[in-house]
């Protein structure tokens, strides 16, 4: 009989931890397009109980899962009117301060937006820009790629679907010192 394994140290111990985040919500007529926190120029944009930016949101559940912190939809339900329109980039904040409290920064995000219209390839860098700020990341770590959705019958409405990867925070020590080691 094979001796009980050694339980394994705690999720808190891990170097580095992954998340994974998907939205999608409808276009409509009449409001704005917001897409990363950018509002793009669009007759349409997304409906939602907030201001429906698909990305963000995308976003927000990736860090949550990646440090095992509830979705988006617990900690913001959409039955609370205190979310009504919001700006996304509150529920992203949140999210930030779990993964930072659970002692985690982020190393780096990719993303795919799935969506017939608008072009999202004129805007990616500006997108890039803005997400990386939000995250307080520089934009070469943070990834946006668009695919539309061929064969998937989903042209009135935008999909998301985010990585993260989350590095444990330095214990205080610098670099050199620990070169030295
Ligand atoms: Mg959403």
């Amino acid at each position: 009989m094979t001796p009980p394994r050694k339980p394994k140290p705690g999720a808190g111990g891990l170097q580095f931890r992954i998340g994974y985040g998907w939205d999608s919500h409808e276009f409509k007529r009449g409001i704005p397009l917001k897409i990363g926190g950018v509002t793009l120029p669009h007759p349409k944009g997304l409906g939602g109980h907030s201001d429906g930016d698909v990305l963000l949101h995308a976003l927000t559940d990736a860090l949550l899962g990646a440090v095992a912190a509830s979705d988006i939809g617990s900690l913001f339900s959409p039955s609370n009117p205190k979310w009504k329109g919001a700006d996304s980039a509150v529920f992203l904040r949140e999210a930030l301060e779990r993964i930072r409290s659970a002692g985690y920064t982020v190393a780096n995000v990719d993303s795919t937006l799935i969506l017939a219209a608008p072009k999202i390839g004129p805007h990616a860098a500006a997108i890039r820009t803005h997400v990386a700020e939000l995250l307080s990341v520089t934009s070469d770590v943070v990834g946006v790629k668009a695919k539309t959705p061929e064969g998937m019958g989903t042209e009135n409405a935008a999909i998301a679907h985010v990585v993260v990867l989350l590095e444990k925070k330095s214990s205080g020590r610098s670099k050199s010192q620990k070169e030295e080691k």
